[in-house]
């Protein structure tokens, strides 16, 4: 069995061409990707509806999260390195538009947010130059 097949599993979805053409379009990626992507890169003829339903069926079951906003579409990505009380930030190339996971920094939520605030998920985008682009 495949990860992608053994995700589907262990969250208790039933493996269907759909999901699992997207969550192995997300394990290839290995970084955030959006909806337009997702239909884009896509093997398989997904309509917006059915791309927007497994989204939806993989947020709600954990698989993915979303790792910030670009404008006003949610980008999406596996949890792969972030932790209960972490995650990592995203870097934002202002020359190439390009968006890369920074695993190797950890943003920890820390302190209390104050009084009735409800904390769900921290997205940090921290903008600049790519290594290709500042050379
Ligand atoms: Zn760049
Ligand atoms: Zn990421």
């Amino acid at each position: 069995m495949d990860r992608a097949q053994s995700i589907l599993r262990e969250n208790g979805l039933k493996a269907t061409k759909g999901r699992l053409e997207v969550l192995k379009l997300f394990i290839g990626a290995g970084r955030p990707i959006a909806q337009k992507e997702i239909m884009a890169m896509a093997r398989l003829k997904l309509d917006r509806a059915s791309v927007y339903r497994v989204l939806n069926a993989f947020l709600e079951a954990g698989i993915i999260h979303k790792a910030y906003m670009d404008g006003r579409h949610a980008v999406f990505e596996l949890p792969d390195s972030c932790g209960e009380d972490h995650c990592h930030p995203h870097f934002s190339c202002r020359g190439c538009g390009a968006t890369t996971c920074l695993k190797g920094m950890k943003v920890y939520s820390e302190g209390s947010p104050g009084k009735g605030f409800t904390m769900e998920r921290q997205k940090v985008l921290i903008e600049g130059l790519c290594p290709r682009c500042s050379s």
